[in-house]
């Protein structure tokens, strides 16, 4: 960290400030102190804890990607309430007709999917999907981040910001922070978004989500599980605790409106074509589909992840993977830059990389949508995409997207493992591969030893590990660059030209 004297006033200047300690925020905040950046977040919350983070409201599906990430910094044991809880998507059946997930509320089945088809997602030792609770995963986050010596400042909101050509200063109320940069990991309503004047495009909401906890007097007229009808759907997957879509074209949750038991009723009755008597609401949250996203992530020393980049309808729970996602992919990039040893083109390569998998996670909430409606062109295009997800190919299909399986950059290699995440390796002592990226450095992984690649690591010192070992499945390559973030940057199956893997390891790491 830097001191500046200015005005008389020793201030300090930050590497990055990050606006909101959401799990986007902490997270990257984590992967910026892992490589010595000095971080301070401001959040606008003076109270970590909320009813709304905490189970059943607090529930949140975690894909491939995310819990590879956690695992990879060695943070997926340290959360414990997936391992007490079932997803619940996964409680229903049994045997192969146990469901794995769902895809505009229809299920898929465990006998159905084909992992076969995944070759490269092979061999792998964590799971596909997991639940987590929000609450749960951001006390981790944060323990994590301030035993990284990340400062976090409660209660202040960031209001607005100034920047220069090299220097950022954030406002919070009064108050002035200076940084080099800044990060919006403020939500969807995001103040770094809006103040930075980032256009946010997309598409306007069909529908009011609620989410509530309700006492209700007879029970006995509504149906348990989720139920569609011809005015919208209604869910009860636990007494008392039920989510409604109501069609409205999101004009209750745009309007702002208190959120009483008497208006609750009368959507669910309306929804579910009963006279129900909700006795107490105890607690209630709406949502919309509304479906935006930010045309460019940065500007100037100004950046955007998180909700604060992309919002979109919670249906196939993919808003909070998409996030973390954009913070591993930014953390190393944004770190390199700040430390003088990112090559040219790094840092925009998080946009080109991340906007397009925003673009898919938008049509995917989209075309969820399109088939949730009421009426009867929606529902003939559910029932057909009903049947595709009832045979093998389509069941694996929507499971490798459901659970980000499928989900890589397109990094202009013909190697069809660059761009993807990196296999978990097991070598013959029974460590794996993502044991060993805890530091967030780059590995050179090369399965047969070769002195000239162990000198090509060592010449990046602690920035890159040089790994030689057998795996138990090398699936034929030689040898794998593999980025801070655990994609492939570049793979061999024979034994690698010295040029290439010098220009690959340049391409990414600098000279
Ligand atoms: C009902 C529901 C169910 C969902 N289920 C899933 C799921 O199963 N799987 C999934 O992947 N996603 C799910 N999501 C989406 C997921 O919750 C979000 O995508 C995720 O929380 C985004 O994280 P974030 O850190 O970007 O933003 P947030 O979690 O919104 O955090 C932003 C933080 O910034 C703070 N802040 C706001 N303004 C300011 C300011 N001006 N200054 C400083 N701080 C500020 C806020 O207080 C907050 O702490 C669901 C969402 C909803 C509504």
């Amino acid at each position: 960290m830097e001191t500046l004297i200015n005005n008389n006033k020793n201030q300090s200047v930050y590497d990055v400030i990050i606006s909101g300690a959401g799990p986007v925020g902490l997270f990257l905040a984590c992967e910026l102190a892992l490589t010595k950046c000095s971080v301070l977040i401001l959040e606008k919350a003076e109270n970590p804890h909320s009813l709304l983070k905490q189970l059943p409201f607090g529930i949140r599906g975690l894909s491939a990607p995310t819990i590879e990430a956690l695992y990879r910094r060695g943070l997926l044991n340290e959360l414990e309430i997936h391992k007490r809880l079932k997803n619940p998507h996964q409680n229903a059946g049994q045997g192969s007709r146990r469901q794995v997930g769902h895809f505009a509320g229809i299920p898929f089945h465990e006998g159905n999917i084909d992992t076969s088809q995944w070759t490269y997602r092979l061999p792998s030792s964590t799971e596909t999907s997991l639940i987590s609770e929000m609450e749960e995963l951001e006390t981790v986050l944060s323990r994590r981040a301030e035993a990284l010596d990340v400062e976090i400042k409660r209660g202040l909101a960031v209001t607005g910001f100034h920047q220069t050509e090299d220097r950022v200063t954030v406002q919070s109320g009064d108050q002035s922070f200076k940084s080099k940069w800044l990060v919006g990991c403020d939500g969807s309503r995001s103040v770094v978004r809006k103040a930075g004047g980032f256009e946010f495009a997309g598409t306007e909401p069909e529908f009011t989500g609620y989410t509530t906890l309700v006492d209700i007097a007879d029970p006995e007229k509504l149906s348990p599980g989720r139920n569609v009808t011809p005015t919208g759907i209604y869910l009860q997957s636990q007494p008392g605790y039920i989510v409604i879509q109501d069609f409205d074209g999101g004009a209750f949750h745009n309007a702002g409106k208190p959120i009483t038991l008497q208006h609750v009723q009368e959507v669910l009755r309306r929804v579910s074509n009963t006279d129900v008597t909700i006795s107490a609401l105890h607690i209630a949250t709406t949502w919309t589909d509304r479906a935006r996203q930010a045309t460019i992530y940065r500007n100037g020393h100004v950046l955007l992840a998180g909700d604060a980049a992309h919002i979109h309808s919670p249906l196939g729970g993919q808003g909070l993977n998409l996030g973390l996602c954009d913070a591993m992919n930014l953390g190393w990039k944004l770190a390199a830059t700040i430390h003088n040893i990112a090559p040219s083109g790094l840092l925009d390569s998080y946009y080109t990389e991340r906007h397009p998998v925003g673009v898919q996670v938008l049509d995917w909430s989209r075309a969820q949508v399109a088939i949730m409606r009421p009426g009867p062109d929606a529902r003939a295009l559910n029932a057909i995409i009903r049947d595709l997800m009832n045979t093998r190919d389509g069941a694996t299909y929507i499971a490798g997207r459901v659970w980000g399986v499928l989900t890589h950059y397109n990094l202009g290699s013909d190697h069809p493992l660059v761009g993807h995440s990196v296999p978990n390796f097991e070598f013959k002592d029974g460590t794996r591969i993502g044991e060993l990226m805890h530091d967030g450095h780059g590995i050179l992984l090369n399965f047969d030893m070769n002195a000239s690649l162990k000198t090509l690591a060592s010449e990046y010192g602690d920035r890159m590990k040089y790994v030689s070992a057998q795996a138990k499945e090398q699936l034929g390559l030689s040898t794998v660059l593999i980025r801070p973030d655990g994609i492939i940057a570049w793979a061999s199956e024979s034994e690698p030209d010295e040029q290439l893997i010098r220009q690959a390891v340049a391409l990414w790491f600098g000279r």
